[in-house]
């Protein structure tokens, strides 16, 4: 019988045959097997009748058929123990095709292993290298792997802490909160477990089946040169000032002796543009050490209870004394609401803005200031009927400096800071700043406060605040 034919030992190396059997030649196989059996049973009876016992010939050969298989299914049972050990035989005939597909299987799991094996370490190798901890977290935060930096910058160890979760080994209140809070669009700062005097910037990444990636960076060095440089500013803003002081002193004397019929008489026009640089330049220092002040400030931003509608009430009265009547006020006030943080930081944010909407509102225009409860918190706007901003500078205006129309901005007696110390001010509040605006139709500026900053006041004369 042709299945006795191989029982040769298969070699591991020889080519694979084909392993996936088209549904077209399922029909062939059938049709040669069964004839195989036909073929064996009729040769069993042919020899059994020459013997004149052609039922016990039959017999004979199912029983060599029966046992085959069963050889068969012995050996595949051993190797799928043992793959290594035992190798399958080379029947040919169905029972061959099974165990080449089962060889060629084997074959390309092996060949796919050790290419995942190579680039695992591939991937181990580069996050090894990597200057910033990389932590990868399971569901429940726990820690599952790290890489090297991860082991120096947050003092992590392994196997000891592997499966511990990570808020218990990284113990400080802005990254249990920025852990549990669950947005992660922005990162962290918190002084390293090991060492409090470096500072590390933490993100978290999600990524696959509530997976995590936790990413840490070493920023003590760029924190130390950001402070570097607020300190020269501040120091340079400081040093400006004094002789600035001087400077305009004189030149308010000289202005005033100017007026008259005196010997300054025809120096009147250059005096009159000194002295308005000279306040330029005022305002300038002014506003550069606001900003380095608030932006050192942004640490230990106070926390004391404001009172908000009283601040815009201030606020409007010196805008309306920089428009000296030409521009009309609403005022739509909710005197009930208060905010939590620094009293400096919140004036700068509404005399910046209800500012800004005199100077860039022609005369005849209205301002209208809003102090309202919405869903996301409290918030402040202020909508003019002004010049309008192109909608591709809406993205650059909190930049220091950046000016839409510098020429107007110089005239109106702005110095380009404005805008960026409402944005400083407003990150010190977690607050955040929406610009809509339509050249020639007019702006709206809102600010948005978040709703653990508000603030409930005590009941006061609503009309105090509304008051046009
Ligand atoms: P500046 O001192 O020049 O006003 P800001 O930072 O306050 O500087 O504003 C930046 C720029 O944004 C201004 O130069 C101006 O072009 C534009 N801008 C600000 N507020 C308004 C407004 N309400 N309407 C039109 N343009 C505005």
């Amino acid at each position: 019988m042709s299945a006795a034919a191989g029982d040769r030992p298969r070699s591991e190396t020889a080519p694979a045959a084909p392993v996936v059997v088209p549904a077209a030649t399922r029909l062939r196989l059938w049709r040669r097997e069964l004839l195989r059996l036909a073929l064996a049973l009729l040769l069993g009876a042919l020899v059994g009748g020459w013997l004149e016992h052609a039922a016990v010939g039959v017999a004979v050969v199912l029983l060599v058929l029966l046992l085959q298989q069963t050889r068969h299914v012995i050996r595949l049972r051993l190797w799928l123990q043992a793959p290594k050990r035992v190798e399958l035989p080379e029947p040919g005939g169905l029972w061959g095709e099974v165990f080449d597909g089962l060889v060629d299987l084997q074959r390309k799991n092996r060949k796919k292993k050790k290419k995942l094996a190579a680039i695992l370490a591939e991937f181990q190798a580069s996050t090894a290298a990597l200057p910033d901890g990389a932590v990868v977290l399971g569901e429940r935060g726990e820690i599952a792997w790290f890489n090297g930096a991860a082991q120096r910058l947050l003092g992590l160890r392994s196997p000891q802490d592997i499966g511990i979760r990570v808020p218990n080994l990284i113990r400080h209140p802005d990254f249990a909160r920025y852990f549990d809070g669950g947005d992660y669009a922005r990162e962290v700062e918190v002084p390293s477990p090991i060492n409090p005097a470096k500072t590390l910037s933490l993100r978290i990444v999600p990524y696959g089946n509530h997976q995590r990636l936790l990413i840490a960076r070493d920023v003590s060095e760029r924190l130390l040169l950001d402070a570097a440089r607020r300190d020269f500013v501040a120091n340079a803003s400081h040093e400006l000032r004094t002789p600035l002081t001087v400077l305009r002193g004189y030149l308010d004397l000289m202005e005033a002796e100017a007026k008259g019929d005196g010997t300054l008489a025809p120096w009147r026009s250059p005096i009159d543009e000194m002295r308005q640089q000279a306040v330029r330049m005022e305002n300038l220092i002014n506003d550069m050490l606001k900003l380095a002040r608030l932006e050192s400030a942004r640490a230990q931003m106070r926390q004391d209870p404001l009172d908000a509608p009283a601040l815009i009430q201030r606020a409007v009265e010196d805008a309306r004394q920089l428009s000296r009547g030409q521009h009309r006020f609403e005022l739509d006030i909710d005197p009930r609401l208060g905010l939590t943080g620094g009293e400096t930081q919140l004036q700068s944010i509404f005399v910046n803005l209800i500012g800004n909407a005199v100077r860039y509102t022609p005369p005849g225009g209205a301002i209208r200031v809003r102090w309202h409860e919405s869903a996301e918190g409290v918030r402040f706007s202020v909508a003019d009927t002004g010049i309008g901003i192109p909608q591709k500078d809406i993205p650059r205006l909190t930049e220091r400096f950046y000016r839409v129309d510098v020429g107007r901005s110089q005239a109106s007696g702005g110095t380009g800071l404005g805008l960026s110390i409402v944005k400083h001010a407003l990150e010190a509040f977690d607050a955040r700043l929406e610009i809509e605006s339509e050249v020639g139709v007019g702006s709206t500026f809102c600010c948005v406060f978040p709703p653990q900053r508000t603030l409930r006041l005590p009941a006061v004369a609503a009309a105090a605040s509304n008051r046009d």
